[in-house]
């Protein structure tokens, strides 16, 4: 064994006199600039994750922020089709250029670097894990305050690594009423915590419906218990989304940043106040 350098911030050795975890974070691009990042995560796919991950984006840079999203959703990358963005990524010897959105929402997606998107991505864990390591060091992201990592769904393996290797300041929590919720958030919040990463706080979506003829709230899924189990962890209810299949068509046609419902402006506002952003 080499000679103790008493940083165990950057020892690999696994000695008796370790106090601290090893940073596995990796370093960004040289010619990046990133003030906070920030993962979006769930339990399983198919419960709004990234249409999560779009709305704040929208609504933090609505707030005059410059945004990014990380797409690291590696086998189900749907933030390109919800901004309408298609263009290719161009690069040069220091890394990747992101695709910007109209409104200038930086991205970077599996799904902007396959010749055909349709094409399913079929990758095992250490290659997703990979790609997602490289979009943040191999990315030129230039200034950015705030980043959004859409996550790779579930908590196992590859959640795991991007947990360990990009600095997350924080997480959002995305779940819906068919979930075992408290199972679900239990699991992400032992993530974070074992990483010490604070929980910003949970999103219900696909919380309930309102029927289009007399605007009478239906529970589709029965009472939501997101209060509660909040309240269990000690986390906020950052925001509750309806069934709405106006947001189903904004991603549909790749026009969210004409988002004009006010489902998460309070997330943002948490967020922004949380990271001391605009201070
Ligand atoms: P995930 O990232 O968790 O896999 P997505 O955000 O891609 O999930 O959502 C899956 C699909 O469900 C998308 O087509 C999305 O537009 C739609 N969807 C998600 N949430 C809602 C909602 N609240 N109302 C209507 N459609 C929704």
């Amino acid at each position: 064994m080499s000679e103790c350098t008493h940083n165990c911030s950057t020892c690999s050795a696994n000695c008796s006199s370790r106090k601290e975890p090893q940073d596995l974070h990796e370093p960004a691009n040289a010619k990046s600039n990133i003030k906070h990042v920030i993962g979006v995560v769930s339990g399983k796919g198919g419960v709004g994750k990234s249409l999560v991950t779009c709305m704040l984006a929208v609504l933090l840079q609505r707030k005059g922020y410059k945004v990014g999203v990380l797409d690291a959703d590696i086998t189900g990358p749907s933030v390109p089709k919800a901004f309408g963005v298609k263009s290719e990524v161009t690069g040069s010897e220091d890394g990747m250029f992101p695709p910007e959105t109209e409104k200038g929402i930086k991205m970077m997606s599996v799904n902007l670097l396959l010749e055909d998107e349709r094409r399913p991505v079929i990758w095992r864990g250490p290659v997703i894990a990979g790609t997602v390591k490289q979009f943040w060091k191999d990315t030129i992201w230039g200034d950015i305050d705030v980043l959004l990592v859409d996550c790779p769904p579930g908590t196992g393996d590859v959640p795991l690594t991007v947990f360990q290797s990009l600095p997350l300041d924080g997480i959002v929590i995305v779940s819906s009423p068919q979930e075992l919720v408290s199972m679900i958030v239990g699991k992400a919040a032992n993530m974070a915590n074992m990483m010490n990463i604070p929980v910003l706080g949970l999103v219900e979506n696909m919380s309930y419906a309102v029927c289009p003829d007399c605007g009478k709230r239906i529970n589709i899924y029965g009472d939501s218990h997101i209060l509660e189990i909040a309240q269990g962890f000690g986390y906020d209810v950052l925001g509750q989304i309806p069934l709405d299949a106006k947001l189903a068509s904004l991603c549909d046609n790749g026009t969210i940043e004409e988002l004009d419902s006010d489902y998460l402006d309070i997330a943002a506002t948490v967020i922004e106040h949380r990271l001391g952003l605009g201070e």
